[in-house]
């Protein structure tokens, strides 16, 4: 078994960090360092899929709960509209293998795609 992700870990409680939302199987966090005047992260709670492809293979429902989840924060901390990012891999910026989606809001550059 590998080491419980920063996640689970936030989940349970052993790190602080407070929980914005949560369904019986996702939550919801403000990312530590954020990219954007809102930037969320919408996790699912079982660590069994380490990014989106694996997600959406294993278990499509759950993809759409983080979305359907994304688009109500949106609606309550940035107006409504959002960008939704999942980094993919180390080389696209993943740093932590426990699927996650960035929700990102709030007076973003029209046209681009990041940073
Ligand atoms: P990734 O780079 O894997 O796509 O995203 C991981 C995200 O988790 C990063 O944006 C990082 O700032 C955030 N993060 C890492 N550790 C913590 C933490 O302890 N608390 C919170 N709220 N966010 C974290």
């Amino acid at each position: 078994m590998s080491e419980p992700s920063i996640f689970t870990r936030i989940l349970n409680g052993e790190i602080p960090s407070e929980i914005i939302a949560e369904t019986a199987n996702v939550f919801a966090i403000r990312d530590i360092a954020p990219q954007a005047p809102v930037h969320l992260l919408v996790i699912p709670k079982t660590p069994a899929y380490r990014d989106v492809v694996e997600l959406a293979a294993g278990d499509p429902a759950l993809l759409a709960e983080i979305v359907d989840v994304a688009h109500r924060l949106a609606e309550e901390h940035a107006g409504g509209d959002f960008r939704l990012v999942f980094n993919t891999g180390a080389a696209a910026g993943q740093t932590v293998f426990h699927v996650h989606a960035h929700v990102l809001g709030g007076g973003l550059a029209e046209g681009s795609l990041g940073g």
